[in-house]
């Protein structure tokens, strides 16, 4: 009896033993197949000619289990804009797989969540594909001392980069970051920084004060428009801008939530928290605002990003909206981290899909 005991134990262990060995081939065999299915399909290249945005982070400057920090691309027929790179986009990005082609970077302002990721941003890109050029990168006055500061951090790792792998494969003419500073002309509320390849990115000045200069931008091709808010009070010059555009990108804070926190703050004595909660109310837009915007101007859609504060549960995206959805009656999203949302040209369509869930 003992001996068949031990031999049916011998078997379970060997039964286990094999299952685990097998259970690791096929996850290697899995791995294999996904990875040359990513190789072979990057994904900006493979999307229809028109406008998409991928949402390389949906988050604000709180840590969140389920958002980055600031970062939206923005793909226009063959061209792909990154705006923002906060905490995590970079990581986000490669998750998403956009990664490969080169990319431009433009900045909304440089409040630290903004720009928490530009780093790596730049040294994936250095790392992920032909370049002839440092990452451009666009922003209104400041964007200069920013793009020193990260390229000044990163000196040393470009050059152990370049000393390991060779000046062939990382080349130290196109590392780093180049600085491409605009202005909005005094007593106007826009300037088109850049038109080419049929695309059309214009600035637009957003009341995020006493942060100034801080900027939105308007992406027009092939008859397809978004607009990015950017970080604002709810701004009348947003709201021109965002005038009949497919889709508006536009930050939302809940006041509801916030106070909650600030309530928390108080409660536990932490007078400083409590002070941070109350001033960050006066320069964003609630949901219920952001709506307003996007039902007065007739947007096709609205997304709501730079969610702030986070929502751990599902559940808090009603009272996170509030009375946005009665506000607004069209397609409204609160976006989360993978998120694609697609305007082909020629049609008048919007989709939207998750790359990560
Ligand atoms: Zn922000
Ligand atoms: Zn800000």
């Amino acid at each position: 009896m003992k001996r068949i005991i031990t031999g049916l134990l011998v078997l379970l262990v060997l039964v286990v033993a094999g299952a685990w060995v097998v259970r690791g081939k096929i996850a290697l065999r899995i791995m294999e197949r996904r990875l040359a299915t990513a190789m072979a399909n990057p994904v900006v290249p493979s999307l229809p000619d028109g406008l998409h945005v991928a949402v390389c982070g949906a988050g604000g400057p709180f840590p969140d289990h389920d958002r980055g920090g600031p970062c939206t691309a923005v793909i226009a027929g063959k061209r792909m804009f990154v705006v923002d790179t906060g905490e995590a986009a970079g990581r986000t990005m490669g998750r998403m797989g956009l990664f490969g082609s080169d990319f431009t970077v433009l900045l909304t302002h440089f409040h630290s969540d903004h720009i928490d990721g530009l780093g790596n941003v730049a040294l994936q890109r250095w790392g992920g594909g032909a370049l002839t050029t440092p990452l451009q990168l666009y922003g209104p006055a400041g964007v200069e001392r920013v793009a020193a500061g990260f390229s000044e951090a990163y000196v040393l790792d470009s050059s152990y980069r370049t000393a390991h792998h060779g000046p062939k494969i990382m080349p130290p003419s196109t590392a780093g970051i180049q600085p491409r500073a605009f202005a909005i002309p005094e007593g106007q509320d826009s300037v088109v920084v850049l038109e080419e390849d049929g695309v059309k990115i214009t600035a637009f000045r957003v009341n995020h004060g006493p942060i100034d200069p801080a900027v939105g931008y308007r992406f027009d091709y092939k008859g397809r428009s978004v607009v990015i808010s950017g970080d604002t009070a709810s701004s009348p010059i947003v709201a021109k801008y965002a005038r009949g555009a497919d889709l508006l990108v536009h930050e939302a804070l809940s006041p509801v939530l916030v106070n909650l926190i600030r309530e928390a703050a108080l409660k536990a004595g932490n007078a400083k928290r409590a002070q941070i909660m109350h001033d960050i109310l006066n320069y964003h837009t609630s949901p219920a605002e952001a709506a307003a915007i996007a039902r007065d101007d007739k947007v096709g859609a609205l997304l709501l990003n730079h969610i702030v504060p986070p929502l751990p549960l599902k559940a808090l995206e009603g009272p996170f909206l509030g009375d946005a959805r009665k506000v607004y009656t069209g397609p409204l999203w609160i976006a989360r981290d993978g998120d694609l949302v697609s305007l082909p040209a020629g049609d008048r369509t919007i989709t939207r899909k998750n790359l990560l869930h």
